[in-house]
């Protein structure tokens, strides 16, 4: 079986969220499995093309998108291990700025529906001209959500699958943005109640395959849990094809054994390198030497969803309980500007680094004592499987993925602090639980064993992508 991955990020190259994390670490976990893995997403300008190796291949084409026709060079690389092929659309129109999805001060680009049409195009362009082999389209998020209809309308023999990492991103689209589409996909979309298309909604109605990160996202989707009614009818529709597969994590990279970001590394056996991590996050980020404080970490995008709401008003009693904070993340304005005062407000105990960084956020990981995640709702979340690897307890919400890969603390069992309902009231009452137990030695220490010794490796879920790439449905 040949499968072709399709990302509208991928890490290492580039990285807004999870999504990039699961294109770069799941085809490698896949290519056990399956005779050939290629991996396909745009080449933006902020990916560094010297450091991966990326040289423009003589594969050249042309999509038309309306009445204009648009030029594209594929340009490729193959990673270390020789096993994953990344492919790289080049249009300088579309793809050769800086940012992803967003200029720098976090607006999305005006012309984000027409960039990922072109994506599409191109994809669907390179399968027609069998460029490579290809038996099974694996796409991602709405930026893909048109391929599986487009397959359809073409009548091609290659199966979907259409995974969905977060339902809250629909990549809705205009009648007039429609038009520019070819015609046979016209007469397979449905408008949604806002007269209006969703790219997302066309992923689930035409593949042939439907998952999402988690088996708790899938039962929160299907019973349409915070999602509104009609797009609940697409979920329902596609019932017989949808599952939930937990994501795994890069091991490789996310190891504290081997972190190439952090100054120290440690193990169950030698967890002193952590402590040293502490040191050495509290004083980069300007925080008090004051190693015996709990320190509690975040890193993420700044939205309203990530439970933001809370933790701003959660940070002065937390602070005079004497904990210290550590955030990083990029985002909303007014969180930005939220989390800057709060530090200001308390120099020495709340840190903020508002960008992204990566090597930053290895030593969040590494070395802080919690990591807070109080999403509202959250399809797999991949922060709290990194802190479980790093010994850093987890404070999260039982929703989605992370109610499926925490388990709430009870006296010599469990590996975070698991809070429900989504109030204000649980969130103060999980964090106050978890400094209670980490000022207990003997139950912290087992309580981080029990973490570090959770395996969030990708074989288990590979083996499902493979099943289900193979079931005949
Ligand atoms: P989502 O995909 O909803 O953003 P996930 O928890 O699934 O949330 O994945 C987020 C990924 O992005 C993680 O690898 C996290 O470490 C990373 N990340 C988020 N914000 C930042 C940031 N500001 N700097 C570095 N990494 C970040």
């Amino acid at each position: 079986m040949n499968i072709l991955f399709v990302s509208a990020e991928v890490a290492p190259f580039s990285k807004a969220g999870g999504l990039a994390d699961v294109a770069g670490s799941l085809p490698q976990a896949l290519s056990h499995y399956v005779a050939s893995i290629q991996v396909i997403s745009p080449l933006y300008g902020q990916i560094d093309c010297d450091k991966y190796s990326i040289i423009p291949t003589s594969y050249k084409g042309s999509v038309e998108l309306g009445e204009d026709r648009f030029p594209y060079t594929l340009h490729s690389t193959t990673l270390t291990d020789g096993k994953i092929q990344n492919w790289f659309i080049e249009n300088e129109t579309f793809f050769g700025r800086q940012g992803i999805y967003t200029e720098e001060n976090g607006a999305g680009f005006e012309d984000n529906n027409l960039r990922y049409y072109f994506f599409q195009l191109v994809v669907l362009d390179v399968l027609k001209r069998q460029l490579f082999n290809t038996d099974l389209l694996h796409c991602n998020d709405h930026h893909s959500g048109l391929l599986p209809g487009l397959l359809k309308s073409g009548s091609s023999s290659i199966r979907s699958v259409f995974t969905i990492h977060n339902f809250l991103y629909h990549g809705h689209f205009s009648e007039r943005e429609l038009e520019l589409l070819p015609n046979d996909l016209k007469n397979l979309t449905t408008k949604t109640q806002w007269d209006n298309y969703s790219a997302l909604l066309e992923g689930i109605d035409h593949a042939d395959l439907v998952t999402t990160v988690s088996s708790g996202y899938a039962r929160e989707l299907l019973s349409g849990e915070d999602i509104d009614s009609h797009s609940h009818k697409h979920i329902l529709a596609a019932q017989n094809k949808f599952s939930g597969v937990v994501n795994g994590i890069d091991t490789e990279y996310w190891n504290p054994e081997l972190d190439s970001f952090t100054p120290f590394h440690f193990s169950q056996d030698r967890m002193d390198g952590k402590l040293k991590n502490k040191r050495e996050l509290l004083a980069q980020s300007g925080l008090d030497l004051d190693e015996s404080a709990p320190l509690i970490g975040s890193i993420s995008r700044l939205v309203e969803n990530k439970g933001f709401p809370f933790i701003v008003d959660l940070l002065d009693e937390f602070v005079a309980a004497g904990a210290q904070f550590i955030f990083l993340g990029s985002g909303d304005p007014v969180i930005t500007e939220q989390l800057h005062a709060a530090s200001k407000k308390h120099p020495g105990r709340i840190a903020f680094d508002a960008g992204f960084n990566e090597p930053l956020a290895h030593l969040i990981e590494a070395g802080s004592d919690l990591f807070l995640m109080p999403s509202r709702f959250e399809p797999c979340g991949l922060n709290q499987l990194y802190s479980l690897r790093y010994g850093t307890i987890p404070i999260v919400h039982n929703t989605g993925g992370l109610g499926d890969t925490v388990k709430n603390y009870k006296l010599n069992a469990g590996t975070g602090f698991v809070f429900e309902p989504y109030t204000l009231a649980a969130l103060k009452s999980a964090i106050n639980q978890a400094l209670d137990i980490f000022i207990d030695k003997k139950q912290w220490a087992a309580l981080i064993k029990r973490a570090m010794d959770q395996d969030f490796s990708w074989g288990r879920s590979a083996l499902q992508y493979y099943k289900l790439y193979t079931s005949k449905r």
